[in-house]
């Protein structure tokens, strides 16, 4: 069953003004969906063409030598736009509550010290990226990938995720990632990040 990219859960224009409209609908129907084809004509006629993406980003050693930059960048591509339009929604933004607040705040400090480190992470990323917080094992972590790497093939779980490439923020913020960090908070939806963390 090839790929295909999953339908944006609300409208190009709901992140306004945060995130714009033209952005998101470039994001997601030009950038998401070539990684999409990408990794579907990468494994077309293989013994992979049928495997999870979570299975081929955690087996990326196993692939066939030609076929592991692909996956990992285009597969990769696909977990992690998937996962990010899940991550943030309209009327969103304050911090979590709950198990997940009480776990930032016994790790990081406070929640704005965790917004102060991953800000950190997101904005010293060279080049393209992402940063993330992850859950390690028995705690959760600030992490930063280049390029469509992700965390689950370091054995890590993602909870939630900032794509830092240009794509994600130019056209409103031009040059200014930490202008684009600061706006991203508003829209991330921690009932959907506490999800990930109870499920992990
Ligand atoms: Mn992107």
């Amino acid at each position: 069953m090839a790929f295909s990219v999953p339908p944006l859960p609300y409208a190009f224009d709901a992140l306004e003004p945060y995130i714009d409209a033209q952005t998101m609908e470039i994001h997601h129907d030009k950038h998401h969906a070539a990684y999409v084809n990408n990794a579907n004509a990468a494994l077309a006629g293989t013994e992979w063409a049928d495997t999870s993406v979570e299975k081929l980003l955690t087996s990326l050693d196993k692939l066939p030598a030609d076929k592991q930059a692909p996956v990992r960048n285009n597969a990769g591509g696909h977990y992690n736009h998937s996962l990010f339009w899940t991550v943030l929604g309209p009327g969103k933004g304050g911090e979590p509550s709950g198990a997940l607040g009480d776990a930032i705040a016994a790790r990081f400090g406070s929640f704005g010290n965790f917004q102060t480190q991953f800000k950190a992470a997101a904005v010293g990323r060279f080049g393209s990226g992402w940063a993330w917080l992850v859950n390690d094992g028995d705690e959760l972590a600030i992490v930063s990938t280049p390029n469509q790497e992700t965390p689950i093939s370091d054995g890590k779980t993602p909870l939630v995720g900032i794509d830092v490439w240009e794509h994600a923020y130019y056209l409103k913020y031009q040059n200014r990632r930490p202008d684009y960090v600061d706006a991203w908070w508003n829209v991330v939806d921690w009932d959907a990040v506490a999800g990930r963390f109870a499920a992990a």
